[in-house]
């Protein structure tokens, strides 16, 4: 693909004239990258979505939601990001998303890893979406060797196909398209006893295809991110340096929510309230930053940045913050080196020092990613506590027996902001089906959950 300012040309049309990958029924198999110009802020923007929908799957699969919920999921996370009224389009920016971050996260084993399992995972549900004719035709894309089974062929082993039906609860009226495949290339259905097996080759199902599809489908992708990453670091990185790489480099860490920087005027809190909030609505990194500051009088500069930015967003006005620092900071500094050294930082966050930026308060993938030093209370305790530490923290908010076990289990499998909607599930006996992706989103959607319980209570006992 080449990358410019203006100008360009279907990437579904490329696609076909480079010889493949536009996909039958609008799926592209994403075989050859196509020859066309992408406009700068395309690249950026398409890629955005996409990785929107490969998070929502990412979501979804460790919820541990069920093959048909998770259809349900792909195909509304999919109507939601990537369809244009125009299907040209829609086929367009799947190509160019795909092929963009395809750069993106072919530079690490974990990021191959990640995007291998997502892209895998979305085609399956997408492949089991289209027409049994358009998986025929998409079979034929990946040139997978297998024909349907001759009549007389399946004659002879109808009994059979239709006892496999029967034991795995479909109806015994066994489909008439089968496929005649070398066990060992379908190993899910083998493993989960969903095919008839005779003389090592395993009878697939016309239903069933989207096994093999998927497997070559895998296969391909996950030889090209390793050719990708070849090219990335032996050419792409140093020629693109100046316009692609920083777009690239940041992709993978992207946090794609609203920043929190504004707040409105209702939302605004004071000092005061700031114990009583910690309690009710403070993701546990700021509770454990407002403790420490409670007991050490002091928070080192990565803390004051986190937390500080946390309050700003959450409606603490900038006199408010210096009041609140100050009054922690000066009983073990003083008030006069508070001033001195300290207050600046507090002004800095507010925008109102050195280059003067509006800092946003910190995402949790930001947080996530630090790395607190000794001494240090930044940092997202399900990421950088101990399991001991993690659990006495869990119980004192509240959280014990399977809700705490759930919690500790997606941190063992390192889902940590999933750790942390489990914690906002059990702490406020709702769902939260967006997932924590904010320490701010946090503290906004418990405030609603609040008043919302506030405002039934009210009106309850006025009736
Ligand atoms: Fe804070 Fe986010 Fe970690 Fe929750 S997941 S504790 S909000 S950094």
């Amino acid at each position: 693909m080449e990358i410019v300012r203006s100008q360009r040309q279907l990437a579904a049309a490329a696609a076909a004239a480079s010889g493949g990958g536009s996909g039958a029924g609008g799926l592209p198999t994403y075989r050859v990258a196509p020859q066309l110009e992408v406009r700068l802020e395309e690249f950026e923007l398409f890629a955005i979505d996409r990785l929107r929908v490969l998070k929502g799957i990412s979501d979804g699969l460790s919820r541990g939601k069920r093959p048909e919920e998770m259809e349900k999921l792909v195909s509304e996370l999919w109507k939601g990001h990537m369809r244009h009224q125009d299907p040209a389009e829609t086929l367009n920016k799947d190509i160019i998303s795909h092929f963009v971050l395809r750069l993106v996260y072919c530079r690490t084993e974990e990021l191959r890893k990640w995007f291998l399992s997502m892209e895998t995972t979305l085609f399956r549900y997408r492949f089991r979406l289209e027409s049994p004719d358009t998986q025929r035709l998409l079979m034929s894309e990946f040139q997978l060797p297998y024909k349907a089974l001759p009549h007389s062929e399946f004659e002879a082993v109808k009994d059979k196909l239709s006892q496999v039906a029967r034991s795995i609860g479909q109806s015994a009226s066994v489909e008439s398209v089968f496929f005649k495949v070398p066990f060992e290339e379908v190993p899910d259905l083998v493993g989960s006893r969903r095919v008839f097996i005779s003389k090592g080759y395993a009878y697939v199902a016309m239903s069933q295809v989207v096994s093999l599809v998927v497997t070559q489908f895998r296969c391909n992708i996950s030889k090209a991110l390793v050719l990708t990453n070849r090219k990335w670091t032996t050419s792409i990185k140093e020629q693109e340096k100046d316009r692609l790489t920083p777009i690239v480099e940041a992709l993978s860490n992207a946090y794609f929510g609203p920043d929190y920087s504004q707040t409105s005027d209702s939302a605004e809190i004071s000092p005061k309230d700031i114990d009583q909030l910690s309690r009710t609505s403070f993701p546990l990194c700021m509770r454990h930053m407002l403790e420490k500051l409670r007991e050490n009088h002091h928070l080192k500069n990565g803390g004051r940045m986190q937390f500080g930015l946390f309050l700003k967003g959450a409606g603490l006005k900038l006199e408010d913050a210096l009041a609140f620092f100050r009054a922690e900071f000066s009983q073990k500094v003083g008030s006069e080196r508070f001033d001195k050294e300290y207050a600046y930082s507090i002004r800095h966050i507010y925008g109102k020092e050195g280059k003067r930026t509006d800092y946003t308060p910190y995402s949790c993938q930001k947080i996530i990613a630090a790395t607190p030093g000794v001494g240090d209370h930044h940092g997202c305790p399900y990421r950088h506590f101990g399991e001991e530490n993690l659990r006495a923290a869990l119980n004192n908010m509240g959280i014990s027996g399977n809700a705490l076990e759930g919690i500790l289990d997606k941190v063992k499998n390192r889902h940590y902001q999933l750790a942390c909607t489990l914690t906002f599930e059990a702490t406020h006996n709702v769902s939260c089906d967006t997932g924590i992706n904010h320490p701010n989103q946090y503290f906004s959607e418990s405030q609603k959950v609040l008043q919302a319980k506030n405002q039934t209570v009210q009106s309850q006992s006025s009736t």
